[in-house]
């Protein structure tokens, strides 16, 4: 399994982060975890196979998720060659449809009949999902929004956890035990703490309950990077901590 990251950034404008959006390859499944602005372009300066993407699961609601999931859509109908046929699988939180149909009143009814089949997906906190016989996804609550979720993704070579928005929790650190990569956000320095979003240390706390193998940070405010997120979190978990830049590749697992 291989992991891009697109967007390591957030709703802060940055000169060199774009908001949320990750591109997972495992087989021939590519699955894009969440889709905020700049995606589109990042996934071709990135070189990523966008016009093959299989399924794209959002962690919640948030602008800074999925703003730019309707581009992605138009795009797979009109901005490659040939027009997409194949079904695209959008996952997402209970709500995702009711959205979907509010989004269509915005930018008109194509959102929801694009031109190819557009599968919604509702999932629940500890739901189990197969994305294809070999690739399964699960889900869990993280205190973020009501409907926010964090994402596991599982093949036979691997665990990526993926945490979306979260702030500290216990119940998240259980689910995700003994991951391979741990993909966590790291929104805020540590004197600025807040319930809905962690910290370097509270990043690295997630990262030694859950016993990860390796821990990547993410979702930064500008003033989390004027710490250096990656040390601080690191002193807490003790093992390898990356701070994800755009553009940044993974390999999970074996
Ligand atoms: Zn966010
Ligand atoms: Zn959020």
């Amino acid at each position: 399994m291989e992991l891009t990251v697109l967007g390591s950034g957030t709703v802060a404008p940055s000169p060199t982060r774009t908001a949320a959006s990750y591109w997972v390859t495992t087989g021939t499944t590519h699955l894009l975890l969440d889709c905020g602005a700049g995606t589109m372009h990042r996934m071709a300066a990135f070189g990523v196979p966008w016009a093959e993407v299989t399924h794209v699961a959002l962690t919640h609601f948030h602008v800074d998720h999925w703003g730019e999931f309707p581009m992605l859509l138009f795009a797979l109908r009109w901005g490659g060659e040939p027009a997409r046929q194949r079904p695209l699988e959008v996952i997402g939180p209970v709500g995702l449809q009711d959205r979907l149909r509010h989004a269509a009143s915005a930018f008109g009814e194509w959102i929801l009949n694009p031109g190819y089949p557009l599968e919604i997906r509702e999932l629940q906190p500890g739901d189990a999902y197969a994305l294809d016989h070999e690739v399964e996804l699960q889900t869990c609550k993280t205190p973020h929004t009501d409907e926010s979720m964090a994402y596991s993704v599982r093949d036979k070579s691997g665990r990526l956890v993926y945490t979306g928005d979260t702030g500290p929790s216990d119940a998240l650190a259980d689910w995700a035990l003994d991951c391979d990569l741990l993909l966590a956000e790291c929104s805020l320095p540590d004197e600025r703490s807040i319930e809905t979003h962690l910290t370097p240390t509270q990043a690295g706390h997630l990262a030694r309950k859950a016993r990860a193998q390796r821990l990547v940070l993410t979702h930064f405010y500008p003033p989390v990077e004027e710490v250096d997120p990656a040390a601080v979190a690191a002193d807490v978990y003790g093992g390898k901590v990356v701070a994800a830049k755009d553009g940044d590749r993974f390999t999970v697992g074996a």
